[in-house]
Parts: structure tokens; sequence; C-alpha cells
């Protein structure tokens, strides 16, 4: 199993892109943690099917916007599973508006979620992925980080922002053997791209050159690489997975 011993922790793990990282690592036998928060039963229903196949996993509820909850989980983690190796910072929300129309509120929801989140699961976990045997960590940025998007300059702010972030951590990460990439996906079909209205849906779609949107099983596999060690030299990295759309 490429990923026995591996305890991988996928933030915003109960849906969407998130619980297809955490089914996807957990396929091939890590133990996974499936943070979530508010979204209950879809975690667990996620858990239910780690645990059918050769890997395990458990539920820890928090915000990751929320810096004490976020150390109360990792300290539950810790105590159950021992150190993480691997950590999807996957957990991410839109609030659309043009730039006009932005709030300082609408800014500041999505940056704390999108980067503050980041900033306070990688603090918590920095220790134990250093320390690692090759250890992980993961960002999920978007393509509308490299492009831009009307609409969207939160959220596209806060998908840059980890490129920097991610090639950060890789150079000081480096010499402890531990790696830090980026995945950049396109447009994929979860809950976020359905709050797309439909011409702007049929927009996109003409942009991409594969023609049609990604479906979160498209995405997962890079994820399950970079978490492997068949990706150990490679690190600092963005690896887009988007249709083949230029940026
Ligand atoms: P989604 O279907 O809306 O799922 C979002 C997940 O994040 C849910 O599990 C949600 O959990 C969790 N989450 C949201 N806020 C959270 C918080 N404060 N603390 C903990 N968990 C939180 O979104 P998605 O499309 O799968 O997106 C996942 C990631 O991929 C995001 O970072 C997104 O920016 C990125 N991405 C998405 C697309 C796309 O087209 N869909 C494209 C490129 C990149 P609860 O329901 O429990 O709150």
């Amino acid at each position: 199993m490429l990923l026995e011993d591996r305890t991988c922790l996928v933030t915003g793990g109960s849906k969407g892109i998130g619980a297809g990282i955490a089914r996807e690592l957990g396929a091939h036998g890590a133990d996974v943690v499936v943070n979530y928060r508010s979204s209950e039963d879809s975690a667990h229903a996620v858990k239910e099917e780690i645990d059918e196949g050769p890997g395990s996993a458990v539920v820890a509820q928090a915000d990751v916007a929320n810096f004490d909850e976020v150390q109360t989980m990792y300290d539950a983690v810790r105590e159950e599973l021992g150190p993480i190796d691997v950590l999807v910072n996957n957990a991410g929300i839109t609030v659309d508006r043009t730039f006009d129309e932005m709030t300082r509120e609408d800014w500041d929801r999505v940056i704390s979620v999108n980067l503050g989140g980041v900033y306070n699961c990688t603090k918590v976990c920095y220790d134990d992925i250093r320390d690692a045997e090759e250890g992980r960590l993961i960002n999920i940025s978007s393509v509308v980080g490299q492009q831009g998007n009307y609409g969207q300059a939160n959220y596209a702010t806060t998908k840059s922002g980890l490129f920097g972030f991610s090639r950060t951590i890789a150079l000081e990460m480096a010499r402890h053997g531990s790696t830090s990439n980026c995945v950049a996906p396109g447009f994929v079909e979860t809950d976020m791209l359905a709050d797309v209205p439909e011409r702007v849906r049929e927009k996109i779609l003409k942009n991409i050159p594969l023609r049609r949107f990604a479906e979160v099983e498209d995405v997962v596999g890079i994820v399950r690489f970079l978490a492997s060690k068949e990706s150990s030299y490679m690190t600092g990295q963005v690896l887009a997975v988007n249709g083949g759309m230029e940026w």
C-alpha cells in the first residue's frame, strides 16, 4: 500500500474535493483525519467508506479559521494517532462580488478561512511534518489564483497567496527531507461550482480546452502522488489540473 503508515489530515474533508482526497488517501492505506466545520453527517459518511477499505479514518470537527479550535483538534488527533505526516490544506470558501461591491467583511471572511486556516493548520502540524520521514504539506489552490476571476478578488488573492506560502515552506523544510507543494485545480463539479450561474458556467467552459469541468476524481490522483514517497524530489511546485487552461 502506497500510503500505509502515513497519517494524513485533510481539512474540509467532509465534502467535494476534500472528501474525494480523504477517500483516495484511505484507499491507498492511509490513516485519515477527516476534518469538517459543520457537515458532520457527510464527514461520518466519508469515514465509514474509508474504514471499509485498507485505510482507516477519524473525524475531527474544527473551524480552520479559529486557531484555538484547530489546536484542540490537533491535540486530540495527536493523542489518538500520533504525529501527522501529511497535511492537505483543502478547506476553502468563496464570497463572490465585484470589487466595487465587496465589503471589508466579504474580504476578511475569505481571507480568514482560505489563508488564516492554512496558517492555523500548518502551524500546529509543522513540527510533525518537518520531522516526519518525508513529511508532506499539500495546499489546494486554484486556477483562479493564476488567472484571476471576475467577482473573486478576495478568493483569487488567497489562492495566489498559497503559491508564495508553499514555496517558502518548501525552502524552509527542504533540509529535513520534507516537501511542500500546491495543487491548482481548474473548475471542479462540487457545491462550490454549483453556486455559479449557468451563463457564467457556459462562458467558463468555452475557455477549457478539454471542454468539460473536472470531476473530483480528476484531482485526487495528483494529491495521492504528492502524499506518497514517490514524489520525494518534487517540492515548491504548483501542479495545475485544469483541462488545459493557460495562465
Ligand atoms: P465545497 O464542496 O464547498 O467543500 C468545502 C469543504 O470545506 C467542506 O468540506 C467544508 O466543510 C469545508 N470547510 C469550509 N469552511 C471550513 C472551515 N472554516 N473549517 C473547516 N472546514 C471548512 O468546496 P470544494 O469545491 O470541494 O473546494 C475545496 C477546495 O478546493 C477549496 O480550497 C477550493 O478553493 C478549492 N478549489 C475548488 C474548485 C472548484 O471548482 N470546486 C476549483 C479549484 C480549487 P463543512 O461543510 O463542514 O463546512
